[in-house]
């Protein structure tokens, strides 16, 4: 089942063209959309979110191409480093509005409060992933 946030209305089977999906009204129903349960939510966004984030910096971080001294290397990882603080207050923001748009949802009431447990998922995932991050990289930089 699908929720268009715009009409605040649930959608059984959208209007389809293509790959894409519309409420009755005409307004594009993404995949953020779908109605889905709290665990089902977070265990995507936090395996999600914990591997490509890991991914991208040890690939970044430790590339045996590095050319240049002991010296530059260090001062080059030292800035990844920096960088993967950024990503991580990235990723905590991320988390903090999805838990803004429950609230609001949960305000507004209506159809739309059928995502709120996908949202929560969400925020919880965003900050499970920011915290296991941190443990697990953290050590490598700081
Ligand atoms: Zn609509």
């Amino acid at each position: 089942m699908r929720i268009c946030k715009k009409c605040n209305c649930e959608i059984e089977t959208p209007k389809a063209w293509l790959w894409r999906k519309y409420c009755p009204t005409g307004h594009r129903l993404l995949d953020e959309a779908v109605v889905r349960s709290f665990w089902g939510s977070f265990a995507r966004t936090l395996v999600g979110t914990f591997f490509l984030t890991a991914a991208a910096v040890l690939g970044v971080a430790f590339n045996p191409d590095f050319v240049g001294t002991a010296a530059q290397r260090r001062r080059f990882e030292e800035g990844v480093g920096e960088l993967f603080g950024f990503v991580l207050i990235l990723i905590l923001l991320a988390g903090v509005r999805a838990f803004y748009q429950a609230k609001a949802w949960n305000k507004r009431g209506g159809a739309v409060q059928s995502l709120i447990p996908r949202v929560r998922g969400k925020g919880f995932g965003y900050l499970s992933a920011a915290i296991l991050l941190a443990i697990y990289l953290g050590p490598a930089f700081w």
